[in-house]
């Protein structure tokens, strides 16, 4: 694609931190790891952090870390990327699948309430496209009915709600550094927590269940190989020493998207900001007007691919996937998931886009929706 829809942002200094480990005897478990967890805990303003192999792998050492186990339920929107509901069938545990307010894309507290019974354990909140969800309503509906709160802060690094970031709202949050993210380790992940008690035990759990840190022959539990290794932690320090100017400047792409799509008033664009919330902005993601069908979709994104422009039609709610439809007894109603799904469009959207491409970008797909 000659505009894609995301790419990494890596500098002379990431590669020299990397090059740098490399020429040290530390490859795995050592002073980088450290580093990173530091880095991690000093700007989201968390005590602990346990930084992993994946995003996936934090969400699923949450889930056993915190009990859940065969047939407890936990609430998760289906309007989100799928490793949030693999976390919880991992452990034989229930999704339930709640629907979104149509303004932020995130879980509709109402919604979340009226889903809970006898069997809930948890909510996943997760904070979609990097807008935080509304966590004083989440965490008043969590404590009075007594639920865990697992924020997926996956998309959202950096991300403010009322002056505090998010991922240190919850029991637990998590974090991922796949290269499409805000910030990247190649592949990486973390878990932060402000309970001493869940640390220790994802801390074990991430290295096969060991018994005390540093006893590699002792085992407490039945734990997993979900370290990540050195290189990716020296890449994640280097990363996050940049992270305010990376997330201004995503900032600015956002608001010249904004600019050169005012006009077109076949698209939503993203959801108006309340003063509450700070975005962390990780991807651009415009919806058609409900005149538009679900093939008038996929026929913009076929034409801007024929022009090297990559969208993305992100998300497929979780409850459609074959994976997922055959598990659930009866479909679950989810109205606004299933609706806003069909109509988005993401953007290409990464550091180094230039503004002749935001508004290359941007003329073609007005024209491709006024052309249907
Ligand atoms: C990216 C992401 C994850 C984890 O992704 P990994 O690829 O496993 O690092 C989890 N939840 C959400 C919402 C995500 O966007």
């Amino acid at each position: 694609m000659r505009i894609p829809l995301s790419s990494p942002d890596i500098n002379e200094q990431d590669i020299e931190a990397v090059a740098a480990v490399l020429r040290t005897p530390h490859l795995s478990m050592g002073p980088e790891l450290l580093g990173f967890e530091n880095s991690i805990a000093q700007y989201v303003g968390s005590s602990n952090v346990v930084a992993v192999s994946s995003g996936t792998s934090a969400l699923h050492l949450c889930i056993r870390a915190l009990g859940i186990s065969d047939g407890d339920e936990v609430i998760v929107p289906s309007f989100a990327f799928i490793a949030v509901a693999n976390a919880v069938r991992y452990e034989r545990a229930n999704p339930v699948f709640v629907d979104i307010d149509p303004k932020t894309l995130n879980l509709d507290p109402e919604r979340v309430e009226a889903a809970i019974t006898d069997r809930t354990k948890a909510i996943i909140v997760v904070h979609t496209f990097g807008v935080p969800a509304d966590m004083d309503r989440i965490l008043e509906i969590s404590k009075r009915r007594g639920l865990w709160v697992i924020e997926d802060a996956c998309e959202a690094i950096g991300a403010e709600y009322r002056g505090r970031k998010v991922g240190t709202f919850g029991d637990v949050g998590t974090f991922a550094f796949y290269p499409n993210k805000q910030i990247t380790t190649g592949e990486g992940g973390a878990i932060v927590t402000n309970s001493s008690e869940i640390a220790s035990k994802v801390r074990s759990l991430r290295n096969q269940g060991v018994a005390a840190p540093g006893s590699w022959l002792a085992h407490s539990d039945i734990g997993y190989n979900y370290r990540i290794s050195e290189i990716n932690c020296a890449l994640g320090i280097s990363q996050l020493n940049r992270v305010n100017e990376i997330l201004e400047r995503r900032e600015s792409i956002a608001r010249r998207y904004d600019s050169a799509l005012a006009s077109t008033s076949e698209l939503r664009r993203p959801a108006l900001i309340v003063p509450e919330i700070k975005v962390s902005w990780f991807v651009y993601v415009v919806r058609l007007d409900r005149r538009f069908a679900v093939t008038d979709r996929d026929w913009i994104f076929d034409e801007m691919k024929a022009r090297g422009i990559a969208l993305g039609r992100y998300f497929a709610p979780i409850h459609l996937q074959p994976a997922y439809s055959a598990l659930l007894k009866g479909k679950p109603m989810l109205a606004v998931t299933e609706f806003e799904a069909r109509r988005t469009l993401a953007l290409p959207f990464f550091n180094q886009i230039r503004d002749e491409q935001i508004c290359e970008v941007s003329e073609n797909l007005t024209k491709l929706c006024r052309a249907l």
